[in-house]
């Protein structure tokens, strides 16, 4: 994957599917600029239906919001990673802090997801983020290199042609609060920085989003910062009204 401007959404456990299909069906009529890709996550029963509604789209794809860390076997509940590449997904959303939190996912379990993702040949939206008292501790820049290092730096360098990355800074997740443009681009471009030190110039190819509040106020000014290359969006959407303006905030 080369970098692109790209528009995720992540449903997570929001929506019918008669609500996700009506939306689905806006955004592709209202997407404008058509080098935008746009990716949506969405909860594992509507991923097939989802997918057949966008094969034949440039610009539009879905994602699953995770996979096991096992590949397969008594783990009720779970999907795999190779459950997902049998339906044809593509891409898979990895460490999202909610998922982190609520499943105490730690660096380890993540590099194995990772690396199941990658076997199954997936794509991965990879999510890091630090929480405020990490933040306020002036420890985010570390914490956050060391959630890319623990999960990422054992892949060879070709592997990193198939990851999106994500900061998403806890504090800003589903908070109406949004890290400024500018400590947002310091994060970004220290992470693009780290990875140089692992895959060298082709960091600056590697697409890192922003995610913590996007909306439309804001997506603008945080798209067109230097390391920003898009965002991964929660609340905002939900609804065309708001992920539209989004997806139409590249200049
Ligand atoms: C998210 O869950 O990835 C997210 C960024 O949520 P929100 O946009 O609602 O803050």
């Amino acid at each position: 994957m080369s970098k692109r401007k790209i528009a995720a959404g992540n449903w997570k456990m929001n929506l019918s599917i008669q609500e996700a299909d009506k939306l689905v069906t806006t955004i592709v009529k209202s997407q404008r600029d058509k080098s935008v890709h746009t990716l949506i996550g969405v909860p594992f029963p509507y991923l097939m239906e989802f997918k057949a509604k966008t094969r034949y789209m440039d610009k539009v794809d879905v994602m699953a919001q995770n996979c096991h860390h096992k590949a397969s076997g008594a783990h009720t509940g779970e999907v795999s990673a190779s459950m997902l590449a049998s339906i044809g997904i593509e891409y898979v959303i990895i460490g999202h802090s909610e998922r982190r939190a609520d499943n105490n996912e730690t660096n380890d379990i993540i590099k194995e997801k990772v690396d199941l993702a990658f076997a199954n040949g997936l794509k991965v939206v990879f999510c890091c983020g630090e929480s405020l008292k990490t933040r306020k501790a002036k420890k985010h820049i570390a914490h956050v290199k060391k959630q890319v290092k623990e999960s990422l730096f054992h892949l060879k360098k070709a592997d990193f042609d198939n990851i999106i990355l994500a900061y998403e800074p806890i504090w800003a997740i589903g908070t109406g609060e949004t890290a400024s443009p500018e400590q947002a681009q310091e994060m970004h471009r220290e992470i693009r920085d780290y990875l140089k030190t692992k895959i060298g110039t082709k960091s600056k190819n590697i697409s890192i989003l922003y995610g913590g509040s996007v909306k439309p106020a804001n997506a603008k000014e945080l798209f067109s910062q230097a390391d920003i290359d898009g965002g991964l969006v929660g609340g905002a959407s939900l609804k065309a009204d708001s992920f539209v303006p989004i997806i139409n905030s590249f200049s």
